[in-house]
């Protein structure tokens, strides 16, 4: 039930506005628990899904943080190749106002009548309540700080259930109603009226696991409280320290800048993402953030990373 590999994400596009030849437009596949969730899907999204021979007709689910091309134009393609492919099952998008009327316009210049259907969520400033969710994850958003509305997400395990030690049972032969107190946390009353801890009639709880993905935004310590403890955090560096200007301006972060809001976060690890193209060097950055968090990472295309 609680495998290590239940949660990942792959890293299909780590670059910025302008694509280069080791980084492609915004994008990453979340699986947990063998459900896919896409996140941003720039262009030249699909060629990395086939590339990395990801089944990519297994995402139902797509987040789009923003309307900025490097974020969103691969999107048109993706729908209009799942039509092409038959597919029959709703796709879920969710993203800002304007993109499910810029997405039906294209349907209708392209004259294409989809054999599935487009279900869209408007990200809103405050949603306090997840966007998705199922029996075991959900997904909240989050304003980021960019100069067009941008949303972050925030990938989070439910709590889950506690398992009952077989010895007890056995010796106790609880009811149906106190195993479910059990397994909620509650502590178990004997026959005799004396208390027995939870903790020692359960086995420990498994780390509940989280994923924020952060792209793109300014340094603003507003998101802390949003992916407080996450176990892995995506923040976009596009810039090394030395461009600090020009990260203000663009409204994008430093290593700096990225470091720092995984260190505030109490974040478990850090990957960096959202190359600009001017960073042909990618360890510059990595040596900044490491002064600030020592357990910071590039992201690099292609690759799964495990969310344990
Ligand atoms: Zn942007």
């Amino acid at each position: 039930m609680n495998n290590p590999s239940r949660f990942s994400v792959t890293i299909l596009g780590n670059g910025s506005a302008i694509p280069t030849q080791n980084h492609n437009h915004a994008s990453q596949l979340i699986i947990y628990r063998n459900k896919y969730f896409l996140i941003d899907c720039g262009e030249g999204t699909q060629m990395q899904l086939i590339k990395y021979k990801i089944k990519y007709h297994k995402i139902d689910n797509i987040f789009i943080s923003h309307l900025h091309g490097d974020h969103f134009f691969g999107l048109i393609g993706l729908i209009s190749t799942y039509h092409l492919l038959g597919r029959e099952r709703p796709l879920h998008i969710y993203g800002p106002c304007a993109l499910e009327n810029t997405l039906e316009k294209l349907i209708k210049v392209v004259s294409i009548k989809l054999k599935y259907k487009l279900i869209f969520y408007e990200l809103k400033n405050k949603n306090k309540l997840p966007i998705f969710e199922d029996n075991h994850l959900s997904v909240f958003a989050f304003p980021l700080n960019h100069r067009v509305p941008t949303w972050g997400f925030m990938f989070k395990e439910k709590p889950i259930q506690l398992s009952i030690k077989k010895c007890f049972v056995d010796e106790f032969k609880p009811s149906i109603k106190d195993i479910l107190n059990i397994k909620n946390g509650m502590d178990y009353i004997d026959s005799g009226g004396s208390i027995i801890p939870n903790k020692e009639i359960t086995h420990p709880a498994p780390k509940l696991l989280s994923y924020a993905y952060c792209s793109d935004t300014k340094y603003d310590e507003s998101i802390i409280e949003h992916i407080k403890d996450v176990t892995l955090l995506y923040h976009e560096a596009t810039f090394e320290n030395s461009l600090q200007d020009m990260a203000t301006e663009k409204f994008h972060s430093t290593a700096d800048d990225a470091a720092t809001i995984a260190q505030k976060s109490n974040a478990g690890k850090l990957i960096l993402g959202h190359f600009s193209a001017r960073n042909n060097n990618l360890s510059t950055l990595l040596e900044q953030a490491l002064m600030i968090f020592n357990s910071t990472f590039i992201s690099k295309e292609g690759e799964k990373y495990l969310i344990s």
